[in-house]
Formats: structure tokens, sequence, C-alpha cells
């Protein structure tokens, strides 16, 4: 017997129609690519989106194809989002920060159509654009007075081209399980892979990052999500916040640490999410110009591991860290590091233990760990096993890939290596690539580089593995110092000493003067090991 309710598809561009019905006068404030602050509303937003709707759809936009977008966290690129999604167009979200032979390969592995951007990136396309000849046209998010002179193809103003429509437009009706958005993964190897989200995968994933216990906001709370639309979705925040009525606050191209504190302080922000590096800049900022965020009361950080000395800063500010797990194939998130039962009084260095974990997942997520034989972990907080996944926001297949990506449970593979305890607390201890094989044990980089950053003069740390005559791998820490710092390898050393196991200690610190990041902000590993290929332990030449 079926159930008699009513049969009301999740739809993405239903968010943003309620947040226009029931909070239409909530603001949504940008730093403009152009320079001054912008503000609109959700009511506006839906307008605007509209009119992008009926501009595709005259220019012969059908459901199912791709619609690029190259650009910043700005009002302009929400109410894009919206409207491409809307009429069952797919939004394919691309990360400026990659090389630009990879935009090439993933716009033509794509075949998007449509190209919207930013005037900051309309030089970089202007190298690329005869590499990509699925791009009918180029829409620079502008307007006519700021509209450069400019080789792409039927370039147009933003503003202009929207002005051509009038907004009496319906969005279009299909399924829920059809795709509304595609980013592809940044992978450290091998081609680029699509994920491709549909519009009930990121309706759930929204309601589902909605918990208070993970990034919930509330209709009187204002959220700058500084982690970028074309990072595996902003993490879900461009539809989690509308969603709720929560004012929205877009950093635009200026994410450095003076620029993220002035927006986070004068529009009294109280959530925030971003990677650990912009908290870095954030907290370094703050710190030497003495500078307090009194309304912050939840910092939202993941795409590498966060540190404990950044929890232990963000803590000591009175704003709760949440520290996050997730990757695109997840819409992103998979576990959020709240403070639950027995732990939620703890404090001091016992609530650092619980925080410094990567949390638990929410309803929605499934989560096992395995032997490489698929043989399931016990949750006792020590057994490291290959994490897995399921759950109605979780891939199950790559765009235009024939490979089956899940095992016979349909759990997917995240190539990330866990703990986890009897509490469903998850702790990432690497990606399965980057673990340390020493004497057949296994040594956890993420751990290691974590206690280095801990040392006041260490600006960031990388681990890798190196060959080791005898113990096959051991460690080698690769240290950038904070400007101006001066540090020994023995210095390092002994501050980690005691606080690891000895076997885990890395046998050599290396200097360098800047630590390579993906697109995404994680340190490139696979740079740092190409960098020390020839690099041989002192104690490992005989
Ligand atoms: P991406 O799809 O680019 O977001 O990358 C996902 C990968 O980033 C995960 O599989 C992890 O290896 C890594 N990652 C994300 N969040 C964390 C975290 N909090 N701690 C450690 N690694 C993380």
């Amino acid at each position: 017997m079926l159930g008699l309710m009513q049969n009301w598809p999740l739809l993405c561009h239903r968010i943003i129609d309620h947040a226009a019905a029931i909070h239409g006068q909530q603001e949504v404030v940008t730093r403009s690519v152009e320079g001054p602050i912008h503000r609109t509303t959700y009511a506006a937003i839906r307008g605007n989106a509209l009119k992008v709707g009926q501009q595709l759809d005259r220019h012969g936009i059908k459901i199912g194809d791709r619609v690029a977008t190259i650009a910043w966290n700005t009002w302009r690129h929400l109410e894009a989002w919206y409207g491409i999604m809307g009429i069952g167009a797919v939004c394919h979200t691309v990360n400026p920060r990659l090389f630009p032979d990879q935009i090439v390969w993933i716009v033509n592995h794509a075949q998007d159509r449509i190209m919207m951007t930013d005037l900051t990136f309309v030089p970089l396309l202007e190298k690329i654009a005869d590499k990509m000849p699925s791009v009918e046209r180029y829409i620079v998010f502008t307007d006519r007075a700021h509209m450069p002179q400019t080789t792409l193809k039927n370039a147009i103003a933003y503003e202009d081209w929207i002005a051509e429509a009038d907004g009496d437009f319906r969005w279009k009706e299909f399924d829920e399980n059809t795709a509304a958005a595609m980013c592809y993964t940044s992978g450290t190897t091998g081609d680029p892979k699509g994920v491709l989200y549909s519009h009930r995968s990121n309706v759930l994933h929204a309601m589902m990052a909605n918990n208070p216990d993970a990034l919930g906001t509330r209709a009187k709370d204002t959220m700058l999500p500084v982690v970028p639309l074309f990072h595996a979705n902003s993490w879900g925040i461009a539809f989690s916040a509308p969603s709720m009525g929560t004012k929205l606050v877009m950093p635009g191209p200026k994410l450095d640490g003076a620029s993220v504190y002035e927006l986070l302080s004068t529009e009294k922000v109280t959530y925030s999410a971003g990677v650990p590096t912009v908290w870095l800049m954030l907290l370094q900022y703050m710190a030497t110009e003495k500078k307090t965020l009194p309304d912050l009361k939840v910092v939202v950080c993941g795409g590498s591991a966060m540190p404990r000395s950044m929890i232990k800063a963000f803590m000591d500010m009175g704003v709760e860290p949440r520290h996050a797990w997730g990757m695109t194939e997840m819409s992103p998130l998979g576990t959020v590091g709240a403070l639950k039962p027995p732990f939620a009084n703890l404090t001091g260095e016992a609530a650092l233990d619980v925080l410094q974990t990567q949390g638990y997942p929410p309803f929605g997520v499934q989560m096992k760990i395995t032997d490489d034989a698929g043989k399931p972990q016990p949750w006792d907080a020590k057994t490291f096993g290959r994490l897995k996944v399921s759950g109605p926001s979780i891939s199950k297949a790559y765009y235009r890939l024939d490979a089956n990506i899940l095992d016979e449970d349909g759990f997917f593979d995240t190539g990330d290596v866990a703990t986890m305890d009897p509490y469903g607390y998850m702790r990432i201890t690497d990606r399965s690539k980057d673990v340390i094989k020493s004497g057949g044990e296994w040594i956890s980089s993420i751990d290691l580089e974590n206690l280095a950053v801990g040392h006041p003069k260490v600006l960031e740390a990388a681990v890798i593995g190196v060959q080791h005559p005898k113990w096959d791998e051991r460690p080698l820490l690769i240290v950038q110092l904070k400007p101006d710092q001066q540090a020994t390898r023995e210095d390092i050393l002994q501050y980690m000493d005691g606080k690891i196991a000895k076997w885990w200690m890395p046998d050599d610190v290396q200097f360098v003067d800047s630590i390579p990041h993906t697109a995404t902000g994680k340190i490139l590993k696979i740079a740092l090991r190409e960098q020390f290929k020839d690099y041989r332990f002192p104690t490992a030449a005989a």
C-alpha cells in the first residue's frame, strides 16, 4: 500500500521560491568584484533568477544542457545558480584555481554551452576560449559601465543580458532526480571526474546541513560562506541558508584575513565556513591587529584537517569551532564535530580531544570502515580502515564514466583512512595514498602535521613517506615557518617529542619557503613527493 501524501518533487528552485515568499526582505550582501559592497534581497534574487532562466530558455538551453560558471561568491552568481537549475539545466561550477589546461579539459568533457564568469577571469578565458568550442556565449557578471572590450564569443554584460528579459516566466517542470549541478573533483592524479548532483540530492543535503549540530543556521543568523560556490557546492550553503531565511554575506574575490575580518565584523556575521588556510589568515590578522569578533558564534572548518591549535584559538575567542569532513562526491557533508553526550560538558584539553576528530555523521550519511578486503573493522577509536559511505546525497557514478564506484553493499570508498569511536566520531588519519607504511604499521601524516603546526613558529607543515631501507617508509616533516621566524630541526622535533608514539616521530625535518596547494586549498603532496624524490634520510644512507 502506498502512502497518501502529495508528490512534491524536491527541486532546488523551490528553495529560492520559499526564501522569496517567506524571507523576501532578508538581505544578501556582497563585496562585489567591482569593489563596492552590494545589497540585495532574496525576493530580488529570485526575480533575477527567473530572468536568467527566461534568457537561457530563449537561447535554446534545454533540460540537461550544461551551463558553466567560473565565478566568486556573489549575488549574481547566486541568481545564475538558481536560474540555471530552475529550467532543468545543469549548473557546472568550474574552479578558476585549476590550471588552464584542466579548465579546458573539464569544459570540453562537460560540453558546456554557456559560460558565465567574473571580470577577474576574462583574461584567463580569452587565452583558452578557442580550445572550448562547445561554449556558444560568454556572459560577464558585471554591468555595462564595467564591461571590458573582449574577444570572448558573443560576450555580454550580465546586467544587459537579464535586462532583455521581463521575468514573466515560470520554472520548468521535471522529475526531482533530474541533474541540477556538477562539479569536477580536483583529483591530484588522473583526469578530473564529474560529480553530478540531482535536485533531490541537493534539497535533501540542504535539510541535512540545516541540522543544528551541523551548519544549522536560523532566520536570525548571518552566514558568510568563504568556501566558494565552485568548491563542492559551497558545502551546500547556497541551498541551506536561503531555505532557512538566513542572511548571506558573500565575500566576492577578497579572501585575505583583513577583508574577511571586515565583512565578519561590519555585517555582524554569526556563522562562517571555510578551509583551514582561510582561518589561518584570519586568525593571524586578528592577532596582529588585536581585533575581536563578538558576534561570531560558529566557524565550520573542513576540506583539510583543522589543527588543534586553530580549534583552541577559536574556543579562546568564544567561537564554537565545528570541524567538518566531506568531499565533492558527498555534496559534500560527511561529518561535523559538535560536542554531544557524553562529551557535551567537556572543556579545555578534553574538549579539544573530541573536537579534533572530524565529528560524526548527520542522519543521511551512513559509514563503515573496512580493511583492504572489505571486512568491517571495529569502532574502537584505534583501528584504521578504509572509510566507506552511503546516503541519498552521495555519488553512485561519475559523469560519462562507466566504472562501478560502489561496493556490493552500495557504499562508496572515500579514499580516506579513518578510525571510528563507539560514539560515531570519525577521525581521518590520511588519504589512503598518503598514509605512511612503516614496518607494516600505519602512521598518520595528518596527526603529525597537526602536531607540528602547534609549534608557535610553524606556519604550515606537511608529512610525506620517504623510502627507508629497513622500515619501507618513514615520515619526513616538511615545514614552512611563519614570516621572519627561525627554528631548527631539533626545535621542532623536541616540541613533538613525547606527544606521539616514539616510532611515529619524523626521521627528519626539511624547511621550505612555501608549501604547495591544490586548487581547493589542500596540501599538494604529489608536488612535495616530486620535490623530495631524491631525498634520503641521513640515518638511512648506509
Ligand atoms: P574535495 O572533494 O576536494 O572536497 O576533497 C575531499 C577530501 O578532502 C576528503 O576525501 C579528505 O581527504 C579531505 N578532507 C576534507 N575534509 C577534511 C578534514 N576535515 N580533515 C582531513 N581531510 C579532509
